[in-house]
């Protein structure tokens, strides 16, 4: 076979490969759409993608933004290559900080156009497109990277009045490393919130103390769901919520023994198990969601799961490495 022969079979494998991956997408914002990864035992999509279909973090963040537009995308587009992961993915990140800071949402015929101009562009084209479109969108994102088993870097954007307490901080307690600085910070804090917990008292009130509520929360420290077919444990630790498991409206008390700790997804399902999801949609609309609440124990920092990408750096953007470990 000649060089042309061969790429032409690659060109072909290489269609078939997108073809598999928009098949991949349009799965996902299925699943999404339906949340059926909520009726299986977790917590998010990217929970279902990672832990049960052994995405990474990122390729599983990748595929989420892009399933999010694929609606907006011709099929025949994508497998050809004109539009892909990463490009989609850079477009519904920017329209999603776009959406945040005007506080409004971008209509679909606007994100179509924007699409539809990102076509044939390579991923630093995009950037650069999407940097002139939205002029005044911030570049300020938090990034936790692990660097090895003993130390991390997170890259944050400080307020001014923050870097003030942090230089102050640092005169006080004579160093120059940032990373002590917010050790002892967080050691301080933690002492403060973690007060010792015992087993508050059951109560009758109409709503669940706040007391009981943390207790609730820190003793089970994951999300208790348990997808009663595959056994598969949600332990999600993101927007812990307390849950009654017979539900007050059907008579349940405050007692202990009818209080669990669910996640933000699973707290709504086990609701609509019971009410519908049709009653239940009104209030995902009318109200916004419960406070969450943090576990400090066992809980991990999240860790953005968006790829690395070079970013200007303000006088205000700290970033820690070398001895700073979480
Ligand atoms: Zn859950």
């Amino acid at each position: 076979m000649d060089a042309y022969g061969f790429d032409a079979e690659f060109a072909h494998d290489v269609r078939r490969s997108n073809e598999a991956t928009h098949k991949v997408l349009v799965g996902i914002a299925a699943c999404e759409k339906e949340r059926h990864f909520v009726v299986l035992g977790f917590g998010s999509i990217y929970d279902w993608l990672i832990k049960r279909h052994k995405f990474s973090e990122s390729a599983a963040h990748r595929r989420v933004q892009a399933s999010r537009l694929l609606a907006l995308v011709p099929e025949e587009k994508f497998t050809r290559g004109d539009v892909n992961l990463t490009t989609l993915t850079q477009v519904e990140t920017s329209v999603r900080k776009e959406e945040k800071r005007t506080g409004q949402r971008m209509s679909q015929e606007a994100k179509r156009e924007l699409v539809s101009k990102i076509e044939r562009k390579t991923s630093a084209q995009t950037e650069q497109l999407l940097a002139t479109e939205f002029p005044e969108a911030k570049t300020s994102k938090d990034t936790l990277r692990t660097l090895n088993e003993d130390h991390s870097r997170l890259t944050t954007d400080l307020p001014a009045k923050t870097r003030a307490k942090l230089e102050r901080l640092k005169e006080l307690l004579g160093t120059q490393n940032s990373a002590e600085v917010l050790d002892e910070a967080f050691t301080a804090l933690l002492a403060k919130l973690e007060t010792k917990e015992t087993a508050p008292r059951e109560t009758a009130a109409k709503s669940v103390p706040k007391k009981l509520r943390r207790y609730i929360i820190q003793r089970a420290k994951t999300c208790e769901y348990v997808d009663p077919v595959t056994q598969q444990r949600c332990n999600s630790t993101h927007n812990l919520q307390v849950d009654h498991v017979i539900p007050k409206a059907k008579g349940g008390t405050n007692q202990l023994s009818n209080l669990r700790c669910l996640c933000r997804q699973h707290n709504m399902h086990a609701a609509e198990r019971i009410f519908g999801r049709e009653h239940m949609n009104t209030f995902r609309t009318v109200r916004s969601p419960a406070k969450p609440y943090r576990v400090l124990h066992g809980s991990r920092p999240k860790v953005s799961g968006v790829e690395k990408s070079v970013e200007p750096r303000g006088p205000n953007t700290l970033i820690l490495g070398s001895s700073f470990t979480i």
